[in-house]
């Protein structure tokens, strides 16, 4: 019978997390933009792995795929320009308890953020950084970013860009202590979600280049990709990005690469009609930066006035 003591339990309920646990505001980007799936597969990654919402931080610096932390049921911080890198490391290093997803965009990470972006990756502090790389600045209407092919006509370049473009992989891989390096594409949901999840796991900053459609400015941009699926070649290794059997089908241009060999993956990532997606490179033996600063998180505050003490006690004269 309902309220006999022996129902009674002071217990708490175990909590389960379902999608609309991870589900912010409406996604505001434009119909078909690839960030829509991008966002559908953290909220997944974030239910399947159970993940307390509250124990989720989303950051991100300016532009379309910034937006993402406004779009996630879970602790946000949307940034400045090219800062989404210095924020998501202060908040590792005051909350390492905390999952730290980084929104960041080819303009955002490498352009005006391409410093933080080298001492983010080198810092190696355990998150995983997203770059939603859609060649172009989207969300101030078409101008040439640092990834968009030469000749391509933008609002800044009508005549086409003038500049080969930045080698996101090639670059990341050339970063002292980078420790996770991988690309995948935004139409391919099962490798887009594996690599992500893959990424997840990774103790350290996992790196993931994202090859992403702008609807608005890029269409056709990614076109030779999507239409012809033996340009790409997908990486396998029993430590890389598990291949979903539709994908390994799919793609039958195939390479085993060891992810632990650096010079292979360099050689890999060098400019190519063929664009390789999967996991480059991976050292979980790098050092994190959250070791030394988790010293002295646990202190209280008695501790900490009387550290403070110790050290003006050595100035006193
Ligand atoms: Fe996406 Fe491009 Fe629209 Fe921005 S402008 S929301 S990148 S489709």
């Amino acid at each position: 019978m309902i309220g006999r003591r022996t129902e009674w339990s002071l217990d708490l309920p175990e909590r389960y997390y379902t999608l609309e646990s991870y589900e912010g505001g409406v996604a505001r980007w434009c119909p078909g933009c690839g960030d829509h799936g991008v966002l559908t597969a953290v909220q997944r990654i974030c239910r399947d792995e159970q993940i307390p919402p509250e124990k989720v931080v989303a950051v991100s610096g300016i532009g379309c795929s910034s937006r993402f932390p406004h779009y996630m049921h879970t602790y946000g911080f949307h940034g400045l320009h090219g800062r989404a890198l210095p924020v998501a490391c202060g908040v590792k290093a005051r909350r390492p308890d905390l999952h730290v997803w980084v929104a960041t965009g080819d303009g955002d990470c490498c352009s005006i953020g391409a410093g933080h972006w080298i001492h983010g990756v080198r810092y190696n502090m355990d998150m995983t950084v997203m770059l939603f790389d859609n060649n172009i600045y989207g969300l101030t209407k078409k101008q040439t970013s640092p990834t968009s092919p030469m000749g391509l006509v933008t609002n800044t370049h009508p005549s086409g860009a003038w500049l080969p473009p930045i080698n996101v992989v090639q670059s990341v891989l050339g970063f002292t202590n980078a420790s996770f390096v991988a690309r995948t594409v935004d139409w391919n949901l099962a490798h887009l979600h594996q690599t992500l999840r893959t990424a997840y796991h990774h103790k350290g900053l996992s790196f993931i280049h994202i090859l992403q459609r702008c609807t608005a400015y890029t269409a056709d941009l990614f076109d030779r990709l999507r239409n012809d699926p033996t340009k790409l070649l997908l990486l396998t290794h029993d430590d890389g990005v598990p291949v979903d059997p539709a994908v390994g089908k799919l793609y039958t241009n195939q390479r085993v690469h060891d992810p632990s060999d650096l010079a292979a993956a360099r050689q890999l990532a060098e400019p190519d009609d063929v664009v390789p997606i999967g996991l480059f490179y991976r050292n979980p033996d790098a050092p994190l930066y959250e070791t030394f600063t988790e010293h002295g998180l646990t202190m209280t505050v008695e501790d900490k006035l009387a550290a403070v003490e110790r050290e003006l006690d050595r100035f006193a004269v």
